[in-house]
């Protein structure tokens, strides 16, 4: 009990140590769920936010500059892949794709999480360049039959565009195994839960809780393990 006169006892605050953002790559076939899991996690996670990629190709119906991607002409992606803007980059179905630096250094010695939409190629460089913060997520669809009637469903490609999709997928989903975590998509709510766990579990690893020691050492003196 506190009250005037009486001395609070100060407990050491374990959950309030600082530590370093997690980057969560989730890579997919178009059409798998990816976009529509990594949304369904922001709006559960306040702290969790989305790297926005720069993109060549157009905006789709509804895309917004600077919320969807950074929309920028082949030249000017060119020359942000050149003066090291880009931490990583990579051309999937002919056009260029490429992650900003700058708000992946900020967001992770702030200690805010980020969650990534890019391709395998992107995970591989992604997780050369920062291989401590990298965790990773593959989200397969149940079947290719399923996949194609979601692209086919989205209404937001042409018929060539969604064969071109289709056809990339293979090769998409032929690099699963390289990544931390596979999750099917079979039924939404539950490829959310899972992702969460991905999450939760990377933020929980010891390497990057090491704010706790000094919490830990101040519980004082430890006796010696016993053999
Ligand atoms: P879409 O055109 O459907 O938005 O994206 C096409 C593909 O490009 C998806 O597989 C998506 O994950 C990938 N992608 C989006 N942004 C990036 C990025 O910054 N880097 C890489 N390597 N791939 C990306």
């Amino acid at each position: 009990m506190s009250g005037p006169g009486q001395e609070t006892r100060r407990e050491p605050r374990m959950t309030l140590i600082a530590r370093r953002g997690v980057c969560l790559v989730i890579s997919a076939p178009s059409g798998a769920g990816k976009s529509t899991i990594a949304n369904a996690l922001r709006a559960s996670e306040p702290r969790l936010s989305h790297s926005v990629s720069v993109t060549t190709r157009q905006p789709r119906p509804g895309e917004r500059e600077g919320v969807h991607y950074h929309f920028r002409d082949i030249e000017t992606f060119r020359n942000m892949a050149e003066t090291g803007e880009l931490i990583e980059w990579a051309e999937v179905f002919g056009r260029g794709y490429g992650t900003p630096r700058g708000p992946v250094e900020a967001a992770l010695s702030a200690g805010r999480d980020m969650v990534f939409d890019i391709d395998w190629q992107g995970h591989r460089l992604l997780r050369n360049a920062l291989p401590d913060d990298v965790v990773s997520l593959f989200v397969l669809p149940p079947s290719l039959p399923e996949l194609e009637r979601r692209l086919r469903s989205r209404a937001s490609d042409d018929a060539a565009e969604i064969d071109r999709r289709m056809a990339a997928a293979r090769d998409e989903m032929s690099h699963w195994a390289e990544f931390d975590h596979v999750i099917v998509n079979e039924e939404l709510d539950r490829a959310v839960s899972e992702a969460r766990a991905v999450l939760t579990a990377a933020r929980l690893r010891t390497v990057r809780q090491h704010g706790l020691a000094d919490v830990v050492a101040s519980f004082g003196p430890v006796p010696s393990a016993q053999p």
